[in-house]
């Protein structure tokens, strides 16, 4: 028999779709996992909270999981129960009353909607730094990401804001071919914690217009906007309702990241072709957890949960932007999310540093990151992984450092952060 010392371990070629989109790197999530790093290294990297959601919200879930019918399939389009709960919670937010059946879309995630949209080659725009996972979302779908970046503030700005990343709308007009179909709108923004201006989604809505693109904008921050800065919903401009979607997420909302349960708001002639993909892709999303963000939704407004919930994080922002002032380092002070980008160009590091194979070959952010997980104890996520290869040099001068913990854990990981002191030119 010659068959004995065939190799069988790689027997199926696996699709060539996989070598698009980076999907065969090693995503950043994983490379600066707690697993791979030291047991008492404090995460600030992977935006999630170490804290639980609020017993008011999981009571909803627990109570599913005693009944029958929320243990089994929902409707493709989502839960009733959590339709109705996000008709009335949305509608006065787009000032228009939500038809439950037609104009929302309960799933996890918003592949779905590149699905139903892209024909091959079609480009879709998205803003640089962008969150990774819309890469593969597009190319999977035989989409052609075109960039256009968010201009960081200039070296000599002392104390930037987040509102300091800028984007020339001259730029988004010269990315338009004839193949560009879908824009990505990303507000409050990950990882820059930008809100986007009115003036500056009156632009992109402008473009959207004149060139016939469907508007994506994945809002799921939404409820963590700080400063009184205005949260401007895209859908919501004048003509926009007609070709926007807005992305959502029971996640971010109630501290609950691993639920994956999220929504889509939109008008029929989107959410319909992105129902038919859903249904095939996924067929429905989780029963018991829709139930539970249903709990949380019905009662947020007379809990006034949302206020307390952004104050706290204020609270949790200030803790580490604290620290940064004290170091005399620069930071964008972020209007929004959970995250803030701390300028790390400043940040020295032996060459010859034992760095892990994953680190190496990557953007030269990856090693001074994981230098500050490994010397100072706090570990983050290189910013250059929200960027192209051709651009990945300018989010190489950043680390996003996520504050969705505990105020003890962020004051520990600010006592850590005093260490960096030595590490600075
Ligand atoms: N949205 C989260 C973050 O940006 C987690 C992303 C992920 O793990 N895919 O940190």
């Amino acid at each position: 028999m010659t068959t004995e010392k065939t190799d069988r371990s790689n027997l199926i070629p696996f699709s060539s779709r996989l070598r698009e989109g980076r999907a065969l790197a090693q995503d950043v999530w994983s490379i600066f996992n707690a697993a791979n790093l030291p047991a008492d290294c404090i995460n600030l990297g992977q935006g999630y909270m170490n804290f639980a959601p609020p017993k008011w919200v999981t009571q909803g879930a627990e109570e599913a999981l005693q009944s029958v019918a929320p243990n089994h399939y929902s409707h493709p389009k989502g839960r009733i129960r959590l339709r109705e709960a996000l008709s009335n919670f949305y509608s006065p937010r787009f000032g228009r009353k939500l038809d439950v059946d037609s104009e929302i879309l309960v799933t996890s995630g918003q592949y779905s909607v590149f699905t139903a949209f892209l024909e091959q080659g079609d480009e879709v725009i998205m803003f640089e730094p962008f969150f990774d996972q819309y890469l593969p979302s597009v190319t999977f779908n035989g989409g052609k990401p075109v960039y256009v970046p968010l201009h960081p503030p200039s070296k000599d700005k002392a104390h930037p804001s987040s509102g300091d990343w800028t984007i020339d709308i001259k730029e988004v007009r010269a990315a338009i071919t004839p193949r560009t179909k879908i824009i990505i709108v990303n507000t409050p923004h990950n990882p820059v914690g930008k809100v986007f201006t009115r003036k500056e989604l009156e632009d992109i809505a402008a473009v959207a217009e004149e060139f016939n693109l469907l508007v994506m904008s994945d809002e799921v921050y939404d409820c963590l906007v700080f400063d009184n800065n205005e949260h401007v919903r895209i859908a919501n401009l004048p003509g926009m309702w007609d070709r926007t979607v807005t992305v959502g997420s029971a996640g971010k909302a109630f501290a609950a990241t691993g639920w994956r349960v999220g929504w889509l708001i939109g008008p029929p002639s989107i959410l319909t072709p992105t129902l038919a993909a859903t249904t095939r892709i996924v067929f429905c999303t989780n029963s018991p957890l829709q139930e539970a963000a249903a709990c949380g939704l019905e009662q947020a407004e007379e809990r006034k949960f949302f206020e307390t919930q952004r104050d706290e994080y204020a609270e949790r922002r200030a803790i580490l932007t604290n620290v940064f002032d004290e170091l005399g380092m620069v930071y964008s002070m972020p209007e929004g999310t959970y995250f803030v980008l701390l300028d790390i160009s400043g940040v020295q590091f032996p060459e010859d540093y034992p760095f892990p194979p994953s680190v190496l070959g990557r953007g030269r952010d990856f090693r001074p990151c994981w230098f500050i997980a490994l010397e100072v104890g706090v570990s983050t996520i290189p910013v250059s992984e929200f960027y192209c290869e051709e651009h990945a040099n300018i989010g190489e001068a950043y680390a996003r450092f996520a504050f969705c913990k505990d105020v003890d854990t962020l004051k520990r990981a600010a006592d850590r952060l005093k260490n960096l002191k030595k590490y600075l030119k």
